[in-house]
C-alpha cells in the first residue's frame, strides 16, 4: 500500500575495480538519459553518490523485456561513486553496512589486475554479493556497436569471429575467477545466483549490456535483501570523507544507509582524539547542475531519508575519522553509551597491537584502511606496536624510535594516505627510522615486502 511503499528504502551499490577498467565511464553511461528530463524525475547527483530513481531505471531496462519481466519494487538505487577504491576500503569496517551489493569492473582485455584482486579479497571478507561488469566488449576487433542494447541482442548481431573472440575472453575470465575461488558464469546462463558470480559483458562507451547490469542489480537486491532491509528502520550511517569546505569549516560526507536524519539531531562519531558528540547544523546535497547560477553550491534539507549521500556541517568535526559509523542520540539513549559504542570499532583494532610492546607503527587515514593494513601485517607475521589515525607527527615517530634499541628491523612506520609533517620526517631521517608512505594500499605492501626481502639478504 501507499504508506509502506513510501517507507521502502533504496539498495546501495558500490563500484570497484582496477584503475582504468571503466568505473567512471560506466557510471557516466548509466547517468545518461535518452530524453532530456528535468532533474526532478531524473537522476540526482549526491554527495559521493548518484541516485537513480526507479522510473529512470525502468526506462533504461526497456530493452530487457524481450527476455524477462523485470520487477521494480524499490524506490531507486544509490550507487556510491567516490573516486578510487579508498571509500570501498572503509566498507570493511566492523559494524558498517555501507553497501548491499557491488559491481566489480573488469577490463575483458586485461584480466584480473592488482586492485581487482584486492577488491575481490575485500568482497570475500565482507561477504558482499557482487556482479562482474566485463567491460570494453566494444574493443573486440570487428565489434559492430548496437548502442544501449541488451547484451544478448548485441552479441547475436556480431560476426562469428567476434563471437568467437568474445567466448574465448569470457572463458578466460571464468578461469581467472576460478583461481580466486569463485565459480562464475555469464548472468543469463547462471542457474545459481547465490553461489555463482554473475558476469555481465558491457561497454561503457556504446552502452551494450548496461541495461542488463541495472536489471541484474535490482533483481539481486530485491530478491536477496531481507524484507526488513528494504524498510526505513534504525539509523545506519557511515562517514566516507572528512573535508574542509570554505564557509562551512570541517564537514563530513556521509552515506545514510538506513533511517532518517534531521537538522538539529545530536550525533556521535569516532574521532582521532576520542569520541565526538555534536549537533547537526545543516544537511546538504549538491545543487542540481542546471541551478548553478544560484550562489550556494548546496541545497539545505530539514531532513533526509535513506539511502543517500549527504554532507553534514556541524561544529567540532576536525578530528572525525572516515570509515566511522555515525550514531544519532535518540530520546531514550544515553550519549555516553553511544560514545563507547562508536569507539568500539577503534578499540577492536587495538587488539591487533602486540602485548610485548615490540613491533612496527601503523598510521592510516581511515578505520577501514587501518584494518586492511593490520590484516596484511598479520599475514606477514609482523608484530604491531602502535596504531594511529590521521597525520603523522614527531611524537608518533618518537614512539617508533623505542624499537631502535630493542629490534632495529622493526623501527619503521607504515603510513597509508596520511601526511607526514616536516618535524616528523626530520626526526625519522636523523634517527634512522624508515617511513613507508603510499596512498594505494598494494603499493605500500609491495614496497614493504621488497624491503623485507632486502633485509633478509
Ligand atoms: P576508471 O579508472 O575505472 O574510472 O576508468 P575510466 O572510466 O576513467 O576509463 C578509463 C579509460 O578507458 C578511458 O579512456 C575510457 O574512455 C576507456 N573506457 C572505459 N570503458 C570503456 C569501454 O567500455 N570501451 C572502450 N572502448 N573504452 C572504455
Ligand atoms: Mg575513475
Amino acid at each position: 500500500d501507499a504508506a509502506s511503499q513510501k517507507d521502502l528504502r533504496s539498495p546501495i551499490c558500490a563500484i570497484l575495480g582496477h584503475v582504468d577498467t571503466g568505473k567512471t565511464k560506466l557510471l557516466d553511461n548509466m547517468r545518461k538519459t535518452n530524453v532530456q528530463e528535468g532533474e526532478a524525475g531524473g537522476i540526482t547527483q549526491q554527495i559521493g553518490a548518484t541516485y537513480f530513481p526507479i522510473d529512470m531505471i525502468e526506462k533504461k531496462c526497456e530493452t530487457m523485456r524481450a527476455y524477462t519481466d523485470p520487477q521494480f519494487n524499490v524506490p531507486g538505487l544509490l550507487i556510491i561513486d567516490t573516486p578510487g577504491h579508498e571509500s570501498f576500503t572503509n566498507l570493511r569496517t566492523r559494524g558498517s553496512s555501507l553497501c548491499n551489493i557491488a559491481i566489480l569492473v573488469v577490463d575483458m582485455h586485461h584480466g584480473l589486475e592488482q586492485q581487482t584482486l584486492e577488491s575481490i579479497r575485500l568482497l570475500k571478507d565482507g561477504k558482499t554479493p557482487f556482479v562482474v561488469a566485463l567491460n570494453k566488449v566494444d574493443r573486440i576487433f570487428g565489434w559492430e556497436p548496437v548502442p544501449n542494447s541488451n547484451i544478448r541482442d548485441a552479441l547475436a548481431k556480431q560476426s562469428q569471429s567476434v563471437q568467437a573472440q568474445f567466448n574465448s575472453r569470457l572463458e578466460a575470465t571464468k578461469l581467472l575467477f576460478a583461481e580466486q575461488g569463485f565459480n562464475s558464469e555469464v548472468y543469463y546462463k547462471n542457474k545459481n545466483m547465490s553461489k555463482v558470480v554473475s558476469i555481465v559483458p558491457t561497454s561503457a562507451v556504446t552502452g551494450e549490456g548496461v541495461p542488463d547490469l541495472l536489471y541484474l542489480l535490482l533483481e539481486l537486491t530485491q530478491t536477496r535483501m531481507s524484507k526488513q532491509l528494504m524498510y526505513l528502520s534504525e539509523l545506519e550511517a557511515t562517514i566516507l570523507e572528512v573535508k574542509v569546505v570554505e564557509g562551512l569549516g570541517t564537514t563530513i560526507d556521509v552515506v545514510l544507509s538506513n533511517g532518517i536524519l534531521h537538522e538539529g539531531d545530536r550525533i556521535v562519531l569516532c574521532g582521532s582524539n576520542g569520541p565526538i558528540a555534536t549537533t547537526v547544523r545543516a544537511l546538504l546535497t549538491p545543487q542540481p547542475a542546471r541551478e548553478l547560477r544560484i550562489k550556494s553550491a548546496y541545497i539545505r534539507h530539514k531532513e533526509v531519508k535513506a539511502a543517500l549521500g549527504v554532507k553534514i556541517s556541524a561544529p567540532d568535526l576536525e578530528h572525525a575519522i572516515a570509515g566511522s559509523r555515525l550514531l544519532v542520540v535518540g530520546p531514550d539513549d544515553d550519549e555516553e553509551d553511544l560514545k563507547d559504542d562508536v569507539m568500539d570499532d577503534m578499540s577492536g583494532l587495538l587488539d591487533s597491537v602486540d602485548k610485548s610492546g615490540e613491533g612496527v607503527c601503523v598510521q592510516a587515514s581511515t578505520l577501514g584502511s587501518l584494518e586492511a593494513l593490520l590484516d596484511f601485517l598479520k599475514q606477514m607475521k609482523i608484530p604491531v606496536m602502535s596504531i594511529g589515525l590521521g597525520p603523522v607527527h614527531k611524537r608518533d615517530v618518537m614512539r617508533c624510535s623505542t624499537m631502535l634499541e630493542r629490534k632495529r628491523e622493526l623501527a619503521l612506520m607504515l603510513c597509508f594516505d596520511v601526511k607526514v609533517d616536516k618535524d616528523a620526517e626530520l626526526y625519522a631521517n636523523d634517527n634512522g627510522i624508515k617511513i613507508f608512505q603510499a596512498d594505494i594500499i598494494y603499493h605500500l605492501f609491495d614496497e614493504f615486502e621488497k624491503y623485507q626481502k632486502e633485509m633478509l639478504e
